[in-house]
C-alpha cells in the first residue's frame, strides 16, 4: 500500500448520508442554500471571525479578493507557495513581482518587500506557507506606510491561531482553500474572509454574477458559488476537526522525536503562535540529499512531494526576472514528509529509518 504526503479526511459516511436525505426532501441543490448557511455560521463561530464568505474553491476566492480590491499593477508575492498564489495574479490582469523568503519561517520577507516597491505597487500578496504566520505585524506596517492593500493566501492556515486570533484575520482579506487535500476540507472549496462590511458586499456580489437581486446586477461578477453538497461535507468534517487537529500534532511530535538527530531544517514559528500542523516540512542540507531521501522512500511506496518546488519566479509567464536565491535554494532542498489523521507511528518510525539510512551515504 501505498503511503502518499497526504490522504482526504472522510466522516462517518452515515454522517453525510444524513445531509443527502435533507437535501433530497428539500430539492434545494446550491444557491446559498440552508447548508451553506450553516456552514458559514459554524466555520465563523469556530474560527472566530465576523465574516465569512463560502466559495467554490481557494483559486477563485484569490481571484475574488484581487478583483474586489481593485487592483491593478503590481502586486508583490511570495516565490514560495503554490502555483495558484501566482498564477491568480497574472489572471486578474496584474503583474506579479517576487520578494525572496525568510530563510528561516520560509514566509515573504518584509525586509525584501520594501526593496521591491514602486509606484505601480498596489498591494502584498503573501502565503502563510505550510500554516506558518507572516510576519503580520511587519506586513501591516509597510502596507500603511505606502497605501497598499494586503491580501493573505491563507490555504494552509485553518487553524493556526497567531496572538489569539485565527490566521484568517489578518490582512484586507484573506483566502482560503477547502480543497480535499487540506486540513479541513469540503471536497472542493474555499473561503474568502474580511474585517470589512463593505469589502465584504463586494465580494458577496462578486461570488454571485453581480446579482443584488434576482433583476439587478452591481459590478462584474463570476459564478464563486458553492453547492449543499459540498456544505455538507465541510459540516460533517467540522465534527471530527479537534480529533484531526490532535492526531496531526501527535504524529508530527513522532515525527520530531525521530529526526531530532538529523540535521534537518523545520519551519521557526513566532511565538504567540498556535500552530495547526498543516505539513511536516524537513528541508536537508542539499539537495543531493533530498534526492537521494526521496528516491529510498520511493522505493518503498512512500511518495512525500516536493512543496514547494520550483520557485515561483521560474513560471514562464512571470515577466519579474529579479532572483530569489533564498527561496531557490530553500525549494530545492525541502520535502513535505506523508502526514494525515490515519498515518501510524509504525509508519512514521518506518519513514524515518529509510531517511536516517539514506542520509548516511
Ligand atoms: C491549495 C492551494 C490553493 C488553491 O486552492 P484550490 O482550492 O485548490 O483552488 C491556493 N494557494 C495555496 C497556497 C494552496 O495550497
Amino acid at each position: 500500500m501505498n503511503i502518499n504526503v497526504t490522504k482526504p479526511f472522510l466522516p462517518p459516511q452515515a454522517e453525510y448520508q444524513k445531509y443527502v436525505s435533507d437535501i433530497w426532501a428539500r430539492e434545494w441543490l446550491t444557491n446559498n442554500g440552508p447548508l451553506v448557511n450553516e456552514l458559514e455560521l459554524r466555520l465563523k463561530e469556530w474560527l472566530g471571525l465576523d465574516h465569512l464568505l463560502f466559495v467554490a474553491n481557494g483559486t477563485v476566492a484569490l481571484q475574488i479578493a484581487i478583483k474586489a480590491l481593485d487592483l491593478k499593477g503590481e502586486i508583490i508575492t511570495t516565490p514560495f507557495s503554490y502555483v495558484a498564489t501566482t498564477s491568480s495574479i497574472v489572471w486578474e490582469n496584474c503583474v506579479p513581482v517576487m520578494a525572496d523568503i525568510c530563510p528561516h519561517s520560509f514566509n515573504i520577507d518584509p525586509a525584501r518587500i520594501e526593496d521591491r516597491i514602486t509606484e505601480n505597487t498596489s498591494a502584498i500578496l503573501a502565503t502563510h506557507v505550510y500554516g506558518t504566520p507572516c510576519d503580520v505585524e511587519k506586513i501591516e506596517r509597510i502596507a500603511q506606510r505606502h497605501n497598499l492593500k494586503v491580501i493573505y493566501d491563507a490555504a494552509h492556515a485553518f487553524g493556526t491561531t497567531y496572538r489569539g486570533k485565527s490566521l484568517f484575520a489578518f490582512g484586507d482579506i484573506a483566502t482560503t482553500s477547502f480543497h480535499a487535500t487540506k486540513l479541513f476540507h469540503t471536497i472542493e472549496g474555499g473561503a474568502v474572509v474580511t474585517q470589512h462590511p463593505e469589502i465584504l458586499k463586494v465580494l458577496a456580489r462578486m461570488r454571485n454574477f453581480g446579482h443584488v437581486s434576482p433583476t439587478a446586477f452591481d459590478g462584474v461578477g463570476i459564478n464563486g458559488k458553492n453547492s449543499e453538497f459540498h456544505a455538507a461535507m465541510g459540516l460533517c468534517n467540522l465534527n471530527h476537526l479537534d480529533e484531526i487537529l490532535q492526531s496531526r500534532r501527535t504524529l508530527s511530535e513522532r515525527y520530531d522525536a525521530n529526526l531530532k538527530t538529523l540535521p534537518v531544517q523545520r519551519p521557526r514559528l513566532p511565538d504567540n503562535c498556535s500552530y495547526n500542523h498543516a505539513y511536516y516540512p524537513v528541508v536537508f542540507e542539499s539537495e543531493k540529499a533530498n534526492l537521494a531521501v526521496i528516491e529510498a522512500l520511493n522505493l518503498h511506496n512512500v511518495f512525500p512531494r516536493r512543496y514547494f518546488f520550483p520557485s515561483l519566479g521560474s513560471l514562464n509567464y512571470v515577466t519579474d526576472k529579479t532572483p530569489t536565491p533564498i527561496c531557490d535554494d530553500v525549494a530545492s532542498r525541502v520535502l513535505c514528509l506523508p502526514l494525515y489523521h490515519s498515518l501510524s507511528f509504525e509508519e512514521i518510525d518506518m519513514i524515518c529509518r529509510l531517511i536516517h539510512r539514506s542520509l548516511k551515504y
